[in-house]
């Protein structure tokens, strides 16, 4: 992962991963991480160590951003407001911003991408 992934994960998301101290609550208690590839407090590791490939990540995807991880953080590091940042990041795939309304072959657009972005114009 560059350094400009790295920031610009920051910088969408408004959280800092250096501050988890990985006690793992993250992923106790999200109702999905059984099913992840990789457990949301490895994430945030993985961020933290920028060895991370999130084109190939199947965990992002699986997230349902049910914020739970969000409630119990100790250290507000967030892994859900940073799951979204990098779900928007893959999508963009270098471009500035995502137009959901134009975006083709929107069947094929993840659920979560459309959740997402339901809550934030709702909220
Ligand atoms: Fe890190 Fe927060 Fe997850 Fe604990 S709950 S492992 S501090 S991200």
């Amino acid at each position: 992962m560059s350094n400009e992934l790295y920031r610009k994960i920051v910088e969408i998301s408004g959280r800092n991963p250096y501050l988890c101290y990985q006690c793992g609550t993250c992923t106790a208690v999200c109702p999905v991480s059984v099913f992840m590839d990789v457990k949301p407090h490895q994430i945030i590791r993985y961020i933290q160590l920028k060895r991370i490939d999130l084109e190939k990540l199947k965990s992002i995807w699986t997230c349902l951003a049910c914020m739970a991880c969000v409630d119990r953080c100790p250290r507000h590091v967030d892994p859900g407001i940073i799951f979204e940042a990098v779900r928007n990041l893959v999508l963009r795939r270098g471009e500035d911003a995502v137009d959901y309304f134009k975006l083709k072959d929107l069947d094929k657009v993840p659920t979560m991408a459309l959740i997402a972005l339901s809550r934030k114009m709702t909220g």
